[in-house]
Protein backbone atom coordinates (compact mmCIF):
# COMPACT_ATOMS: atom_id res chain seq x y z
CA UNK A 1 0.00 0.00 0.00
CA UNK A 2 1.20 3.12 -0.47
CA UNK A 3 1.76 5.96 1.92
CA UNK A 4 -1.33 8.36 2.47
CA UNK A 5 -0.21 12.15 2.26
CA UNK A 6 -1.45 13.92 5.25
CA UNK A 7 -4.43 16.11 3.82
CA UNK A 8 -5.65 19.08 5.55
CA UNK A 9 -9.05 20.01 6.08
CA UNK A 10 -8.88 23.35 4.57
CA UNK A 11 -11.09 23.08 0.96
CA UNK A 12 -8.36 24.91 -0.81
CA UNK A 13 -5.20 23.00 0.69
CA UNK A 14 -7.01 19.94 -0.57
CA UNK A 15 -7.55 21.37 -3.92
CA UNK A 16 -3.74 22.12 -4.23
CA UNK A 17 -3.07 18.29 -2.97
CA UNK A 18 -5.12 16.90 -4.88
CA UNK A 19 -4.08 18.70 -8.19
CA UNK A 20 -0.63 17.77 -7.09
CA UNK A 21 -1.47 14.31 -6.57
CA UNK A 22 -3.20 13.81 -9.85
CA UNK A 23 -0.80 15.49 -12.29
CA UNK A 24 1.49 12.79 -11.25
CA UNK A 25 -0.61 9.73 -11.50
CA UNK A 26 -3.60 10.25 -13.43
CA UNK A 27 -2.81 8.17 -16.90
CA UNK A 28 -5.49 8.03 -19.46
CA UNK A 29 -4.45 5.27 -21.12
CA UNK A 30 -4.31 2.96 -17.67
CA UNK A 31 -7.37 0.65 -17.10
CA UNK A 32 -9.98 2.39 -15.24
CA UNK A 33 -9.64 -0.57 -12.22
CA UNK A 34 -5.93 0.43 -11.87
CA UNK A 35 -7.27 4.14 -11.37
CA UNK A 36 -8.85 3.71 -9.00
CA UNK A 37 -6.99 1.40 -7.29
CA UNK A 38 -4.28 4.25 -6.79
CA UNK A 39 -7.30 6.39 -5.96
CA UNK A 40 -8.06 3.98 -3.55
CA UNK A 41 -4.64 3.67 -1.72
CA UNK A 42 -4.22 7.10 -1.57
CA UNK A 43 -7.41 8.15 0.11
CA UNK A 44 -9.16 10.00 -2.64
CA UNK A 45 -12.31 7.87 -3.47
CA UNK A 46 -14.18 8.81 -0.19
CA UNK A 47 -12.16 11.40 1.75
CA UNK A 48 -14.17 11.30 4.61
CA UNK A 49 -14.09 8.24 5.43
CA UNK A 50 -10.93 6.63 7.72
CA UNK A 51 -8.13 6.10 6.39
CA UNK A 52 -8.13 2.45 6.73
CA UNK A 53 -11.10 2.31 4.28
CA UNK A 54 -9.86 4.12 1.45
CA UNK A 55 -10.42 7.46 2.96
CA UNK A 56 -8.56 10.09 4.44
CA UNK A 57 -11.10 11.06 8.03
CA UNK A 58 -11.71 14.37 5.85
CA UNK A 59 -15.03 16.43 6.97
CA UNK A 60 -17.71 15.60 4.88
CA UNK A 61 -17.74 18.14 2.28
CA UNK A 62 -14.48 16.86 0.62
CA UNK A 63 -16.38 14.07 -0.62
CA UNK A 64 -18.38 16.11 -3.12
CA UNK A 65 -15.69 18.53 -3.44
CA UNK A 66 -13.26 15.58 -4.20
CA UNK A 67 -15.11 14.30 -7.19
CA UNK A 68 -15.67 17.08 -8.65
CA UNK A 69 -12.47 18.12 -8.90
CA UNK A 70 -11.25 15.33 -9.98
CA UNK A 71 -13.79 15.71 -12.88
CA UNK A 72 -12.76 19.23 -13.10
CA UNK A 73 -9.12 18.01 -14.22
CA UNK A 74 -9.27 15.63 -16.79
CA UNK A 75 -9.74 12.22 -14.57
CA UNK A 76 -12.51 10.08 -13.03
CA UNK A 77 -13.91 9.72 -9.61
CA UNK A 78 -15.37 6.22 -8.08
CA UNK A 79 -18.30 4.67 -9.67
CA UNK A 80 -21.80 6.03 -9.34
CA UNK A 81 -24.75 3.48 -8.63
CA UNK A 82 -26.33 1.60 -5.73
CA UNK A 83 -23.22 0.45 -4.86
CA UNK A 84 -21.38 3.48 -3.87
CA UNK A 85 -24.87 5.77 -2.94
CA UNK A 86 -26.61 2.57 -0.45
CA UNK A 87 -24.17 -0.48 -0.11
CA UNK A 88 -20.92 0.98 0.85
CA UNK A 89 -22.54 3.77 3.12
CA UNK A 90 -24.35 0.84 4.87
CA UNK A 91 -21.40 -1.33 5.43
CA UNK A 92 -19.10 1.30 6.73
CA UNK A 93 -21.63 2.02 9.06
CA UNK A 94 -23.22 -1.42 10.14
CA UNK A 95 -20.86 -3.87 8.68
CA UNK A 96 -17.66 -5.69 10.42
CA UNK A 97 -14.01 -4.38 9.92
CA UNK A 98 -13.87 -7.97 8.15
CA UNK A 99 -16.92 -7.23 5.54
CA UNK A 100 -15.55 -3.55 5.33
CA UNK A 101 -12.34 -4.87 4.43
CA UNK A 102 -13.91 -7.24 1.81
CA UNK A 103 -16.81 -5.48 0.08
CA UNK A 104 -16.18 -2.09 0.14
CA UNK A 105 -13.12 -2.01 -2.46
CA UNK A 106 -14.59 -3.95 -5.26
CA UNK A 107 -17.53 -1.33 -5.28
CA UNK A 108 -15.35 1.85 -5.41
CA UNK A 109 -13.39 0.89 -8.14
CA UNK A 110 -16.49 -0.66 -9.54
CA UNK A 111 -15.61 -4.01 -9.97
CA UNK A 112 -18.63 -5.12 -8.27
CA UNK A 113 -22.32 -3.43 -8.71
CA UNK A 114 -25.08 -3.91 -6.46
CA UNK A 115 -28.90 -3.49 -6.38
CA UNK A 116 -31.28 -3.52 -3.39
CA UNK A 117 -33.60 -6.26 -2.54
CA UNK A 118 -35.97 -4.94 -0.03
CA UNK A 119 -39.82 -5.02 -1.55
CA UNK A 120 -41.91 -7.91 -1.84
CA UNK A 121 -44.78 -8.43 -3.39
CA UNK A 122 -46.21 -8.06 -0.17
CA UNK A 123 -44.12 -5.12 1.37
CA UNK A 124 -43.28 -2.07 0.40
CA UNK A 125 -44.10 0.62 2.47
CA UNK A 126 -44.65 -2.05 5.00
CA UNK A 127 -41.37 -3.20 4.90
CA UNK A 128 -40.68 -4.46 7.75
CA UNK A 129 -43.75 -7.22 6.83
CA UNK A 130 -41.01 -8.84 4.68
CA UNK A 131 -41.41 -12.98 4.36
CA UNK A 132 -38.20 -13.95 2.77
CA UNK A 133 -36.58 -16.30 5.32
CA UNK A 134 -33.08 -17.03 5.76
CA UNK A 135 -31.71 -20.70 7.40
CA UNK A 136 -28.53 -20.86 8.85
CA UNK A 137 -27.04 -24.44 7.43
CA UNK A 138 -23.53 -24.67 8.34
CA UNK A 139 -21.43 -22.08 6.92
CA UNK A 140 -24.57 -20.56 4.59
CA UNK A 141 -27.63 -18.91 4.89
CA UNK A 142 -30.24 -20.09 2.76
CA UNK A 143 -32.94 -18.29 1.72
CA UNK A 144 -36.29 -18.74 0.25
CA UNK A 145 -38.75 -16.23 -1.15
CA UNK A 146 -39.12 -13.32 -3.34
CA UNK A 147 -38.32 -9.48 -3.97
CA UNK A 148 -39.85 -7.41 -6.65
CA UNK A 149 -39.17 -3.54 -7.88
CA UNK A 150 -35.69 -4.03 -7.68
CA UNK A 151 -33.55 -1.94 -9.75
CA UNK A 152 -30.47 -3.40 -11.84
CA UNK A 153 -30.92 -6.63 -10.24
CA UNK A 154 -30.19 -7.67 -13.81
CA UNK A 155 -26.72 -6.76 -13.99
CA UNK A 156 -26.25 -6.49 -10.82
CA UNK A 157 -22.60 -8.81 -8.72
CA UNK A 158 -24.43 -8.67 -5.63
CA UNK A 159 -27.90 -7.51 -3.68
CA UNK A 160 -28.39 -5.56 -0.63
CA UNK A 161 -31.34 -8.53 0.76
CA UNK A 162 -33.00 -8.28 3.96
CA UNK A 163 -34.70 -11.45 4.86
CA UNK A 164 -36.77 -12.54 8.06
CA UNK A 165 -34.46 -15.25 10.73
CA UNK A 166 -36.69 -14.86 13.35
CA UNK A 167 -40.53 -15.23 13.25
CA UNK A 168 -40.76 -15.44 17.11
CA UNK A 169 -40.69 -11.80 18.01
CA UNK A 170 -42.46 -8.65 16.68
CA UNK A 171 -41.55 -8.03 13.04
CA UNK A 172 -38.99 -5.17 13.55
CA UNK A 173 -36.94 -7.38 15.30
CA UNK A 174 -36.61 -10.15 13.40
CA UNK A 175 -34.88 -9.27 10.33
CA UNK A 176 -31.14 -9.49 9.22
CA UNK A 177 -29.55 -7.50 6.40
CA UNK A 178 -27.27 -9.93 3.74
CA UNK A 179 -24.59 -9.40 1.21
CA UNK A 180 -25.86 -11.71 -1.16
CA UNK A 181 -24.10 -12.84 -4.20
CA UNK A 182 -26.71 -12.95 -7.22
CA UNK A 183 -24.85 -14.85 -9.81
CA UNK A 184 -25.57 -18.64 -8.61
CA UNK A 185 -28.31 -20.70 -9.37
CA UNK A 186 -30.97 -19.93 -6.44
CA UNK A 187 -31.31 -16.41 -7.59
CA UNK A 188 -33.80 -16.29 -10.62
CA UNK A 189 -34.06 -12.58 -12.22
CA UNK A 190 -36.66 -11.67 -14.61
CA UNK A 191 -36.73 -8.17 -15.89
CA UNK A 192 -40.34 -6.07 -15.41
CA UNK A 193 -41.78 -4.43 -18.95
CA UNK A 194 -43.02 -1.09 -17.51
CA UNK A 195 -46.11 0.70 -18.66
CA UNK A 196 -43.40 3.32 -20.16
CA UNK A 197 -41.91 0.73 -22.46
CA UNK A 198 -38.55 0.68 -20.14
CA UNK A 199 -37.34 -2.09 -18.09
CA UNK A 200 -35.49 -1.12 -15.33
CA UNK A 201 -36.59 -3.49 -13.02
CA UNK A 202 -37.12 -6.88 -11.83
CA UNK A 203 -39.02 -9.79 -10.02
CA UNK A 204 -35.71 -11.84 -8.22
CA UNK A 205 -36.89 -15.56 -6.68
CA UNK A 206 -34.71 -16.61 -4.34
CA UNK A 207 -35.23 -20.54 -4.08
CA UNK A 208 -32.15 -21.73 -1.98
CA UNK A 209 -29.83 -19.58 -2.68
CA UNK A 210 -27.36 -19.68 -0.23
CA UNK A 211 -24.93 -16.56 1.69
CA UNK A 212 -21.68 -17.10 3.42
CA UNK A 213 -22.34 -17.08 6.95
CA UNK A 214 -20.27 -13.77 7.79
CA UNK A 215 -21.91 -11.57 5.33
CA UNK A 216 -24.38 -10.45 7.47
CA UNK A 217 -24.32 -6.27 7.75
CA UNK A 218 -24.77 -5.62 11.48
CA UNK A 219 -26.06 -8.40 14.09
CA UNK A 220 -28.62 -11.10 12.95
CA UNK A 221 -32.05 -10.17 13.78
CA UNK A 222 -30.77 -6.20 13.58
CA UNK A 223 -30.76 -5.49 10.13
CA UNK A 224 -33.64 -3.20 10.58
CA UNK A 225 -31.33 -0.30 11.99
CA UNK A 226 -28.90 -1.24 8.89
CA UNK A 227 -31.73 -1.01 6.53
CA UNK A 228 -32.72 2.26 7.78
CA UNK A 229 -29.64 4.11 6.89
CA UNK A 230 -30.01 2.73 3.32
CA UNK A 231 -33.41 4.00 2.96
CA UNK A 232 -31.79 7.48 4.71
CA UNK A 233 -29.25 7.30 1.99
CA UNK A 234 -31.59 6.60 -0.76
CA UNK A 235 -33.59 9.74 -0.02
CA UNK A 236 -31.01 11.80 -0.06
CA UNK A 237 -29.84 10.15 -3.81
CA UNK A 238 -33.15 10.42 -5.48
CA UNK A 239 -32.15 12.63 -7.88
CA UNK A 240 -28.73 12.24 -9.68
CA UNK A 241 -27.10 13.08 -12.41
CA UNK A 242 -24.37 11.79 -14.98
CA UNK A 243 -20.45 12.77 -14.57
CA UNK A 244 -19.32 14.99 -16.98
CA UNK A 245 -16.24 13.27 -17.93
CA UNK A 246 -13.97 14.46 -20.28
CA UNK A 247 -14.44 13.96 -23.57
CA UNK A 248 -10.88 13.33 -24.26
CA UNK A 249 -9.45 9.51 -25.60
CA UNK A 250 -7.78 7.32 -23.27
CA UNK A 251 -8.83 3.77 -21.77
CA UNK A 252 -9.65 5.25 -18.41
CA UNK A 253 -12.29 7.54 -19.78
CA UNK A 254 -13.17 5.03 -22.11
CA UNK A 255 -14.19 2.69 -19.85
CA UNK A 256 -15.42 5.49 -17.16
CA UNK A 257 -17.98 6.49 -20.13
CA UNK A 258 -18.92 3.31 -21.24
CA UNK A 259 -20.07 2.50 -17.32
CA UNK A 260 -21.95 5.93 -17.22
CA UNK A 261 -23.60 4.71 -20.19
CA UNK A 262 -24.71 1.28 -18.75
CA UNK A 263 -25.50 2.79 -15.63
CA UNK A 264 -27.91 5.44 -17.12
CA UNK A 265 -29.62 3.73 -19.85
CA UNK A 266 -31.48 1.92 -16.34
CA UNK A 267 -32.64 5.44 -15.76
CA UNK A 268 -33.05 7.31 -19.34
CA UNK A 269 -36.69 7.70 -18.50
CA UNK A 270 -36.53 9.05 -14.25
CA UNK A 271 -35.92 12.66 -16.13
CA UNK A 272 -39.63 11.83 -17.86
CA UNK A 273 -40.46 10.77 -14.08
CA UNK A 274 -39.64 13.92 -12.61
CA UNK A 275 -42.06 15.41 -15.16
CA UNK A 276 -39.82 17.46 -17.35
CA UNK A 277 -40.67 21.33 -16.11
CA UNK A 278 -37.79 22.77 -17.96
CA UNK A 279 -39.88 21.99 -21.17
CA UNK A 280 -42.92 23.19 -20.53
CA UNK A 281 -42.00 27.03 -22.24
CA UNK A 282 -40.78 25.45 -25.39
CA UNK A 283 -43.60 22.67 -25.24
CA UNK A 284 -45.78 25.94 -25.45
CA UNK A 285 -44.24 27.65 -27.56
CA UNK A 286 -44.30 24.98 -30.26
CA UNK A 287 -47.96 24.30 -29.87
CA UNK A 288 -48.73 28.21 -30.43
CA UNK A 289 -50.41 28.19 -26.65
CA UNK A 290 -47.83 30.30 -25.02
CA UNK A 291 -50.03 33.58 -25.07
CA UNK A 292 -53.46 31.71 -23.67
CA UNK A 293 -53.79 33.41 -20.20
CA UNK A 294 -54.33 30.27 -18.44
CA UNK A 295 -51.33 27.95 -19.77
CA UNK A 296 -49.39 31.11 -18.83
CA UNK A 297 -50.30 31.32 -15.28
CA UNK A 298 -49.97 27.42 -14.91
CA UNK A 299 -46.75 27.29 -16.41
CA UNK A 300 -45.80 30.55 -13.47
CA UNK A 301 -46.91 28.36 -11.01
CA UNK A 302 -44.79 25.24 -12.30
CA UNK A 303 -41.82 27.37 -12.42
CA UNK A 304 -42.32 28.77 -9.15
CA UNK A 305 -42.50 25.62 -7.37
CA UNK A 306 -39.63 23.86 -9.55
CA UNK A 307 -37.49 26.97 -7.95
CA UNK A 308 -38.58 26.44 -4.72
CA UNK A 309 -37.85 22.67 -4.66
CA UNK A 310 -34.77 23.79 -6.03
CA UNK A 311 -33.73 25.21 -3.25
CA UNK A 312 -34.80 22.80 -1.17
CA UNK A 313 -32.28 20.29 -3.02
CA UNK A 314 -29.56 22.84 -2.51
CA UNK A 315 -29.95 22.57 1.46
CA UNK A 316 -30.31 19.01 1.51
CA UNK A 317 -26.54 19.24 -0.80
CA UNK A 318 -25.16 21.65 1.79
CA UNK A 319 -26.35 19.64 5.31
CA UNK A 320 -24.46 16.68 2.93
CA UNK A 321 -21.44 19.05 2.37
CA UNK A 322 -21.10 19.52 6.31
CA UNK A 323 -21.87 16.38 7.49
CA UNK A 324 -24.90 16.07 8.85
CA UNK A 325 -26.63 12.31 8.71
CA UNK A 326 -29.36 12.33 5.88
CA UNK A 327 -32.65 14.01 7.44
CA UNK A 328 -35.64 15.51 7.47
CA UNK A 329 -34.43 17.15 4.23
CA UNK A 330 -34.56 14.02 2.30
CA UNK A 331 -38.19 13.34 2.61
CA UNK A 332 -38.90 17.22 2.13
CA UNK A 333 -36.82 17.15 -0.73
CA UNK A 334 -38.17 13.83 -2.27
CA UNK A 335 -42.01 15.48 -1.90
CA UNK A 336 -41.13 18.13 -3.39
CA UNK A 337 -40.33 16.44 -6.57
CA UNK A 338 -43.35 14.52 -6.33
CA UNK A 339 -45.39 17.56 -6.42
CA UNK A 340 -43.58 19.43 -9.16
CA UNK A 341 -43.16 16.24 -11.05
CA UNK A 342 -47.37 15.86 -10.78
CA UNK A 343 -48.14 19.45 -11.67
CA UNK A 344 -45.62 18.99 -14.39
CA UNK A 345 -47.59 16.17 -16.12
CA UNK A 346 -50.64 18.54 -15.80
CA UNK A 347 -49.23 21.50 -17.65
CA UNK A 348 -47.83 19.34 -20.25
CA UNK A 349 -51.02 17.76 -20.70
CA UNK A 350 -53.08 21.52 -20.57
CA UNK A 351 -50.58 22.13 -23.66
CA UNK A 352 -50.79 18.95 -25.60
CA UNK A 353 -54.21 18.13 -24.82
CA UNK A 354 -55.38 14.67 -26.20
CA UNK A 355 -52.28 14.79 -28.28
CA UNK A 356 -50.49 14.43 -24.89
CA UNK A 357 -51.72 10.09 -25.00
CA UNK A 358 -49.98 9.97 -28.31
CA UNK A 359 -46.69 7.82 -27.99
CA UNK A 360 -44.28 7.81 -30.84
CA UNK A 361 -41.98 10.46 -33.01
CA UNK A 362 -44.77 12.12 -34.43
CA UNK A 363 -46.51 12.81 -31.25
CA UNK A 364 -45.73 16.10 -29.40
CA UNK A 365 -42.07 16.81 -28.31
CA UNK A 366 -41.07 13.32 -29.91
CA UNK A 367 -43.23 11.06 -27.62
CA UNK A 368 -41.47 12.99 -24.70
CA UNK A 369 -45.04 13.86 -23.18
CA UNK A 370 -46.31 10.55 -23.37
CA UNK A 371 -43.39 9.40 -21.48
CA UNK A 372 -44.06 12.04 -18.92
CA UNK A 373 -47.07 11.13 -18.35
CA UNK A 374 -46.43 7.10 -18.04
CA UNK A 375 -43.14 7.93 -16.08
CA UNK A 376 -44.38 10.57 -13.46
CA UNK A 377 -46.30 7.86 -10.87
CA UNK A 378 -43.13 6.35 -10.40
CA UNK A 379 -41.59 9.09 -9.13
CA UNK A 380 -43.76 9.47 -5.94
CA UNK A 381 -43.44 6.07 -5.23
CA UNK A 382 -39.89 5.03 -5.11
CA UNK A 383 -37.33 5.67 -2.30
CA UNK A 384 -40.93 5.42 -0.16
CA UNK A 385 -44.09 6.87 -1.16
CA UNK A 386 -45.65 10.59 -0.83
CA UNK A 387 -47.84 9.13 2.28
CA UNK A 388 -44.23 7.58 3.70
CA UNK A 389 -42.96 10.96 3.55
CA UNK A 390 -45.20 12.49 5.63
CA UNK A 391 -45.37 9.76 8.04
CA UNK A 392 -41.84 11.02 8.65
CA UNK A 393 -41.96 14.55 8.65
CA UNK A 394 -45.43 14.29 10.95
CA UNK A 395 -43.58 11.96 13.36
CA UNK A 396 -39.70 13.29 13.46
CA UNK A 397 -39.92 16.92 12.02
CA UNK A 398 -43.27 18.24 13.51
CA UNK A 399 -43.45 15.91 16.27
CA UNK A 400 -47.00 14.85 15.55
CA UNK A 401 -48.61 11.69 17.44
CA UNK A 402 -47.33 9.03 15.90
CA UNK A 403 -50.22 6.26 14.89
CA UNK A 404 -51.13 3.37 16.75
CA UNK A 405 -48.41 0.51 15.95
CA UNK A 406 -49.00 -2.31 16.86
CA UNK A 407 -46.86 -4.38 15.07
CA UNK A 408 -44.39 -2.25 16.56
CA UNK A 409 -45.61 -1.48 20.26
CA UNK A 410 -46.56 -5.40 20.62
CA UNK A 411 -45.79 -7.23 23.89
CA UNK A 412 -42.43 -8.27 23.89
CA UNK A 413 -42.71 -12.34 22.52
CA UNK A 414 -45.61 -11.84 20.46
CA UNK A 415 -44.84 -13.85 17.87
CA UNK A 416 -44.19 -11.82 14.25
CA UNK A 417 -47.74 -12.00 11.75
CA UNK A 418 -49.74 -13.18 14.69
C1 LIG B 1 -38.85 3.60 -9.93
C2 LIG B 1 -38.86 2.64 -8.78
C3 LIG B 1 -37.68 1.99 -8.40
C4 LIG B 1 -37.69 1.09 -7.32
N1 LIG B 1 -36.53 0.43 -7.02
C5 LIG B 1 -36.53 -0.47 -6.01
C6 LIG B 1 -35.35 -1.22 -5.71
O1 LIG B 1 -34.30 -1.07 -6.36
N2 LIG B 1 -35.39 -2.12 -4.71
C7 LIG B 1 -36.51 -2.35 -3.98
O2 LIG B 1 -36.46 -3.18 -3.06
N3 LIG B 1 -37.67 -1.67 -4.24
C8 LIG B 1 -37.70 -0.75 -5.24
N4 LIG B 1 -38.87 -0.06 -5.54
C9 LIG B 1 -40.08 -0.39 -4.81
C10 LIG B 1 -40.53 0.71 -3.85
O3 LIG B 1 -39.66 0.81 -2.75
C11 LIG B 1 -41.95 0.37 -3.42
O4 LIG B 1 -42.77 0.37 -4.57
C12 LIG B 1 -42.48 1.36 -2.41
O5 LIG B 1 -41.82 1.20 -1.17
C13 LIG B 1 -44.01 1.21 -2.20
O6 LIG B 1 -44.35 -0.08 -1.90
P1 LIG B 1 -45.54 -0.82 -2.70
O7 LIG B 1 -45.28 -0.66 -4.17
O8 LIG B 1 -45.64 -2.20 -2.14
O9 LIG B 1 -46.86 0.02 -2.36
P2 LIG B 1 -47.74 -0.10 -1.04
O10 LIG B 1 -46.85 -0.06 0.15
O11 LIG B 1 -48.64 -1.28 -1.18
O12 LIG B 1 -48.57 1.25 -1.09
C14 LIG B 1 -49.81 1.37 -1.81
C15 LIG B 1 -50.41 2.72 -1.45
O13 LIG B 1 -50.75 2.75 -0.05
C16 LIG B 1 -50.17 3.88 0.59
N5 LIG B 1 -49.77 3.55 1.96
C17 LIG B 1 -49.11 2.45 2.38
N6 LIG B 1 -48.87 2.50 3.69
C18 LIG B 1 -49.37 3.67 4.14
C19 LIG B 1 -49.42 4.31 5.44
N7 LIG B 1 -48.90 3.75 6.53
N8 LIG B 1 -50.03 5.54 5.52
C20 LIG B 1 -50.57 6.11 4.40
N9 LIG B 1 -50.56 5.54 3.17
C21 LIG B 1 -49.95 4.35 3.03
C22 LIG B 1 -48.94 4.19 -0.26
O14 LIG B 1 -48.55 5.53 -0.11
C23 LIG B 1 -49.44 3.88 -1.68
O15 LIG B 1 -50.16 4.98 -2.20
C24 LIG B 1 -38.89 0.84 -6.61
C25 LIG B 1 -40.08 1.50 -6.99
C26 LIG B 1 -40.08 2.37 -8.07
C27 LIG B 1 -41.36 3.03 -8.47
Amino acid sequence: MATQAQASADPEQVKSELAEWVQRHWDPTMALRDWRELLLRAGWAVPSWPRRWHGRGLPAWADELVASELIGLGAVGIPVGSGTWLAAPTILAHGSDELRDRLLAPILTGEQTWCQLFSEPGAGSDLAGLSASAVLDGDCWVINGQKVWNTSAHHADMGMLLARTDWSVPKHQGITYFALPMHQPGVEVRQLRQMNFHASFNEVFLTQARIPRDNVIGEVGAGWAAALTTLAYERRFWAHRRPSYSPAPGRALDEARAEADDHFATYSWYPQAAGRPDLVVEHARAAGVSDDPVIRQAIARLITMHRVSAWTAERARVARAVGRRPGAEGSIGKLATSNVARESAKVHSMIAAAGALLAGPESPMGGIIAEVLMSVPGQSIAGGTDEIQKNILAEMVLGLPAEIRVDRDAPSGRPFGV
